[in-house]
């Protein structure tokens, strides 16, 4: 592993508004607690409180009394990544000859789908051709963990972490797939349980070259399909 560092440029804090400048040590390089006091804990609270009465629950009674406050704290980890960028993850990168595809598969991650607050679940595969910068690979799974800490649709989760790595890398092909379950078909509405999304974001060479396209395809699928 190579020593930590901390992103000192242009990105860090584009995305955290009011936390833009606070680029200390608890934003040092842990995927839990990063920013969590950004989010109003407390407005949570008052709000899951008023969804419980309102649909006919007691807030009061024994075993609801710590729900608010439990809750509130849940969405502040499931959302902490609205108020970090995970581009700092990609600042610290080796200068590299190898110019073959790196791959990294069956990130797992969970996200929540942004039109029923419900979790989508799965895992993300990650491929890209250096460009002359090469990353430590557990920096990839830091990216996928931030950006699925989010409201979010499969479809733009899959897109941001594309473009993420094709602007940071300047790599020369840039693959995602990402395949999930989401529990807003499988407990509710249409119940499908085991049915999979799976959304792909293509980059440079794996977009324009059908043959650069199918060699990551095979390097992610190869041996299972
Ligand atoms: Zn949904």
């Amino acid at each position: 592993m190579p020593p930590k560092t901390r992103s000192t440029d242009r990105t860090h804090g584009s995305l955290s508004g009011e936390n833009g400048d606070s680029d200390g040590a608890p934003q040092a390089d842990t995927a839990d607690g990063v920013t969590e006091s950004s989010v109003d804990q407390p407005r949570i609270v008052r709000a899951v409180r008023e969804i419980l009465a309102a649909v006919g629950e007691d807030p009061d009674r024994e075993g609801l009394r710590e729900t608010p406050a439990r809750v509130a704290r849940m969405y502040a980890e499931l959302f902490s990544g609205l108020h970090d960028d995970p581009r700092r993850h990609l600042q610290k990168f080796f200068s590299e000859k190898y110019d073959e595809i790196v791959l990294v598969r069956d990130i797992s991650f969970n996200s929540m789908c942004e039109h029923h607050l419900l979790p989508f679940l799965g895992v993300a595969h990650i491929g890209y051709l250096p460009g002359g910068k090469v990353i430590g690979l557990s920096k990839l799974a830091r990216v996928v963990e931030g950006v699925s800490r989010r409201p979010q649709v499969q479809e733009r989760m899959t897109e941001t972490i594309a473009d993420l790595l094709t602007e940071e890398l300047e790599a020369k092909g840039v693959a995602v797939v990402v395949e999930a379950t989401h529990t807003c078909m499988t407990i509710r509405g249409i119940r499908r349980p085991g049915s999979l999304c799976v959304t792909s974001a293509m980059r440079g060479v794996f977009r324009s070259h059908l043959s650069s396209r199918s060699e990551v395809m095979t390097l992610i699928y190869g041996d299972r399909r």
